[in-house]
């Protein structure tokens, strides 16, 4: 790979929202094993229509009144940003008794429209979520500022990966946290030449959405 990585240490998630389960199931028949979706009611909607085992990967904002259906539905959450959310999720998901994936879901780009936590509030929530014995916390994920240039998201995804590192240093996990979220159509490959583990792609698979 022109990055210098092994093909296998990075996932394709496939990012299904907005479309139907007859093309969902296609993309699974032809291989894919990881999907995406950025609503809980449109996965809970289309998740019985599928067809074969692929790991769900829950990717849009999660509100908390959705904690428990995104519990039921999806292997990955990769949008914890709140200590308040984490605890939730951590009580649900022992009630219902899964162990679901968790990331923390880091706001880089200082945007009031963007979800995430601030990089200083990180390592309170990582803590906490290394604390939740439901959770199965992995690693961060974020989505940096739209910019036309692919490599201007750069730093963004540097910056992520810096931070996945100081924590690291600090030890807060029995194992070290190994998953960056990061990387969507038009910069996936700027995100895994900056240590991506999971891109999160659609368009470029799916075609533009309706
Ligand atoms: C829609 C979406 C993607 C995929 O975007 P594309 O540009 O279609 O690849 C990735 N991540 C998140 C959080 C999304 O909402």
């Amino acid at each position: 790979m022109a990055a210098g990585r092994d093909p296998a240490s990075v996932r394709l998630v496939a990012v299904t929202k907005t479309m139907s389960a007859v093309y969902v199931n296609e993309a699974i028949a032809a291989g894919v094993t990881d999907i995406g979706e950025n609503r809980v009611q449109e996965a809970a909607d289309k998740f019985p229509l599928l067809r074969g085992n692929v790991r769900r990967h829950l990717i849009g904002h999660l509100q908390s009144n959705k904690a428990r259906t995104a519990i039921e539905l999806f292997d990955y959450i990769h949008t914890v940003d709140s200590i308040k959310l984490a605890e939730r999720l951590d009580h649900i998901a022992k009630e219902l008794g899964r162990h679901p994936v968790v990331l923390a879901q880091v706001d880089l780009g200082k945007e009031a429209t963007k979800s995430g936590i601030d990089e200083n509030e990180l390592y309170d929530l990582a803590r906490c979520l290394a604390s939740c014995t439901q959770l199965d916390f992995r690693g961060l994920m974020t989505i940096p500022p739209f910019f036309p240039d692919a490599n201007a998201t750069r730093p963004y995804f540097h910056r992520l990966h810096e931070l996945l590192i100081e924590l690291n240093t600090r030890a807060i996990t029995p194992k070290p946290l190994s998953e960056l979220s990061m990387g969507m159509s038009h910069d996936f490959a700027v995100a895994i030449a900056e240590g991506a583990t999971l891109v999160r792609v659609g368009t470029a698979i799916f075609g533009t959405r309706q």
